[in-house]
């Protein structure tokens, strides 16, 4: 029995505190690309729930992961061993190429992880004083929510008010490997960067930036953590961003489409010589490496592998980039990215424009207030592309043509 969606909408707003600014549609059913609202309106989904859909919405395969171990057990905690669990740290390391990982929920937990593992790294391996480490991050990043994650930042909006804040971050220039060199000292443990700036608006670091942040941080013995929550799986039109550089970071941070779309899980992936130094006791989650996360993450896995997603991406991408370019707009600053990851900056807010969109059958979210995210699931076939494409198209046509 479907509610009308001004009444949900009202419920949402009085009993969830207001964290978000959803667009006004109360999302019912969806499949592949496609969502439909509770009055049975039909959209595209340009968003992928922030790149954690890379493989579209209920993806059969996933789907019937999913069912197949709700049968069999679906939570055991790490008190017990799973199959899943290990199936997938062996599937993760074949596909990082990195010995070890640990599993964790989301992204922010994630990042958090990897902290931990570089704070450890820099007092047992590189003989930095306890206490001291430094983690050297960028301007505009986005890590996540927690109060390591908020204590990284350099947004204001995500800190207003909520400090005390963990200590032992630096801020450098996104894009300025000059900056990040200057600001490496001895007590500098990890450089955590993200190979493109999501939230910060689809920001792509000059070329070769990536190839010279992993010279320093080598020459420097200072750990490369490369945050792929967003970025990873395909999403940029290879395996990891960083790939595009031929960059291999110390640990990947690792999270949403690893979920298949479908549940929570993150990791961090890495080395020996830095993840070997955690033991029982020192980090943890209740619900990290469940058995059922893991079987839809394994089977996320099987369909970016199967279906190719990365360069499907990259194929489809560099399409809709030319597309998105050639509309002529004075409101359009400009229009970047990689793969399926592309903004377009307005010189006026998005918010307005990504209404629009969806009153043509586009879920588009704004990112940084001015820009325009376009991430559909790497699903995505070529038609329903050129579809989405001239939907934009006619979003910015100009209004007394
Ligand atoms: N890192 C990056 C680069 C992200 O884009 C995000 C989420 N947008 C996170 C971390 C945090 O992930 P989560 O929301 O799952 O905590």
């Amino acid at each position: 029995s479907t509610r009308p969606s001004a009444e949900t909408i009202l419920r949402a707003k009085q009993f969830s505190a207001s964290n978000y600014l959803p667009l006004p549609i109360v999302v019912e059913e969806a499949g592949g690309v496609w969502v439909r609202d509770a009055e049975g309106n039909r959209y595209m989904d340009m968003l992928s729930a922030y790149s954690a859909l890379n493989a579209g919405h209920r993806h059969p395969r996933i789907i019937a992961a999913l069912k197949s171990q709700v049968d069999k057990v679906t939570l055991t905690s790490r008190a017990f061993h799973n199959e899943p669990f290990a199936a997938l740290c062996e599937r993760l390391s074949a596909y990082t190429g990195k010995p070890l990982s640990l599993l964790m929920n989301t992204g922010a937990e994630a990042v958090e992880t990897a902290v931990k593992a570089a704070r450890r790294w820099a007092y047992r391996s590189k003989g930095v004083p306890s206490g001291q480490a430094e983690i050297i991050v960028c301007e505009g990043n986005f890590h996540g929510r927690t109060l390591t994650a908020t204590s990284c930042s350099s947004t204001a909006d995500y800190r207003a008010d909520f400090g005390p804040f963990t200590p032992g971050f630096l801020t450098v220039a996104y894009g300025d490997a000059a900056a990040l060199e200057q600001a490496i000292s001895p007590r500098t443990a990890a450089f955590l960067v993200e190979p493109i700036q999501g939230e910060a608006g689809i920001r792509i670091p000059p070329d070769n930036y990536l190839k010279e942040v992993r010279e320093l941080c080598s020459k420097h013995n200072v750990l490369l953590i490369a945050d792929e929550v967003q970025t990873g799986f395909g999403r940029t039109g290879a395996r990891f961003a960083c790939d595009h550089e031929e960059v291999v970071p110390d640990l990947y941070v690792l999270g949403k489409a690893l979920g298949g779309g479908v549940l929570p899980i993150s990791a961090v992936a890495g080395g020996t010589d830095i993840l070997g130094l955690f033991e029982p006791g020192s980090h943890g989650s209740t619900f990290g490496g469940n058995p059922l996360a893991c079987a839809v993450a394994l089977a996320a896995l099987d369909v970016t592998e199967e279906e190719r997603l990365a360069e499907r991406s990259l194929r489809l991408g560099e399409q809709l980039l030319i597309r998105l370019r050639n509309i002529r707009n004075p409101a359009i600053k400009d229009v970047r990215g990689r793969g399926l990851f592309i903004g377009m900056e307005l010189h006026e807010p998005a918010r307005p424009y990504c209404e629009r969109l969806m009153a043509l059958g586009l879920l588009c979210k704004e990112t940084h207030k001015h820009t325009i995210r376009f991430a559909p699931p790497l699903i995505i076939t070529e038609a329903e592309l050129d579809y989405a494409a001239s939907k934009v198209q006619e979003a910015f046509m100009p209004l007394d043509l």
